[in-house]
């Protein structure tokens, strides 16, 4: 059994079923309601009491549409999204591997489905006239999305009871750019993974939506549903922002590179004449030489001069070399917060699954890969 299917055996009618296919079609259809739908297309063969003994693909064509249209049926009456009812049976084009005979060409599957479920939410909305659209709510867009490299300014999103809906709208100037579309949440405690409408793409003017099917990423409703915890960013992906240190802080480190430079370069002659001083005092190793006494000094406080001079061209190089490291540092520093920061500003999600390549110190040889997810 790798699949689902309607049975009937001695007058007792089974639904089989793969918990793999189900689990797998729900994924690649990226909704819930694809399971929904397969279970509903095999009641479907059951309560309409089909022969499955039958050989003949017309009339197995036949049994799969009218199968697919009462589910399409109980789909409208469970208030699943029209979409959500289709993705199944796109979904489905990719599955048709068994006895391709039997089952109709996947188009004519969807329209049988779509006017079905048109028809059966039309009845929908109508006895419901009057009342409010269920359990849909308005969630608020976190403001700090839209800075000033989202091309777009305004969002809105709408929580079901699987999926968060946002809507928003590509602007007429940007028809044919590159446009990269990001949703994520501030929230690390939140992973948007399974979303439809992200990525990189050609931008079409118009009104667009992105969803998040919060429910298989594993996250509460009451969680999802929060306000203001949600991204959208939409960038043009030939101008996408940069880590920039501040004007302000660029400067005051330059001067501290600066100034450092300067104190080492002005210890430069005081340095060297030390030099040449302490070798005069080997040099003239009389007390009586008329050296000193040309220069009105004697030996000793001629010593102690070149030395203090010596020990404040030192002083002043160990300053300078400290006030340029300081400055390289703080630049260092303060561009990796930028980065960090920028890194928050696009989206604060981290990579949905990295290879991490970790050298095994200490031990044998070798590199392990660490999968994170
Ligand atoms: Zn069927």
């Amino acid at each position: 059994m790798d699949n689902a299917q309607a049975n009937e055996r001695k007058g007792t009618r089974y639904l089989l079923y793969s918990n793999k296919f189900m689990e797998e079609f729900k994924k690649d259809a990226k909704t819930k309601w694809a399971a929904y739908f397969v279970f509903a297309h095999e009641i479907g063969h059951l309560v309409r009491g089909h022969n499955f003994n039958t050989v003949d693909p017309k009339e197995r064509k036949k049994m799969e549409l009218e199968a697919d249209r009462f589910a399409a049926v109980a789909m409208a009456r469970m208030r699943v999204q029209r979409s959500d009812a289709l993705a199944a049976a796109q979904s489905l084009k990719a599955r048709l591997n068994i006895k391709p005979e039997y089952y109709p060409d996947p188009a004519a599957r969807e329209e049988a489905i779509s006017i079905e479920y048109d028809k059966e939410w039309k009845k929908v909305l109508d006895s419901e006239r009057g009342k409010m659209g269920g359990d849909k709510i308005f969630i608020a867009i976190d403001p700090v999305s839209f800075n000033r490299w989202n091309l777009i300014g305004t969002a809105s999103a709408v929580l079901t009871d699987e999926k968060v809906i946002v809507s928003f709208k590509i602007l007429p100037q940007y028809n044919r750019r590159t446009i990269q579309v990001v949703l994520c949440s501030y929230n690390p405690g939140i992973r948007v993974n399974t979303t439809i409408g992200t990525g990189t793409f050609n931008a079409v003017p118009g009104d667009r939506t992105v969803e998040w099917n919060y429910q298989m990423d594993n996250v509460p409703r009451a969680m999802a549903s929060q306000p203001n915890q949600l991204r959208i960013y939409v960038y043009d992906v030939s101008n996408m922002p940069t880590a920039r240190v501040g004007p302000d802080i660029r400067k005051k480190c330059w001067i501290l590179v600066g100034s450092g430079a300067l104190v080492g370069l002005a210890a430069i002659y005081p340095y060297t004449d030390a030099l040449s001083k302490h070798d005069d005092y080997a040099k003239y190793l009389d007390k009586q030489d008329v050296f000193y006494t040309s220069k009105g000094t004697n030996r000793d406080a001629f010593y102690k001069k070149a030395d203090n001079e010596y020990v404040g061209a030192q002083v002043m190089m160990v300053t300078g070399g400290a006030l340029v490291l300081s400055g390289v540092v703080w630049s260092i520093v303060e561009k990796n917060r930028a980065r960090k920061e920028l890194k928050n500003t696009i989206c604060a999600t981290p990579p949905r699954w990295r290879l991490d390549p970790v050298l095994i110190a200490n031990t044998a040889p070798g590199i392990r890969l660490g999968i994170r997810f």
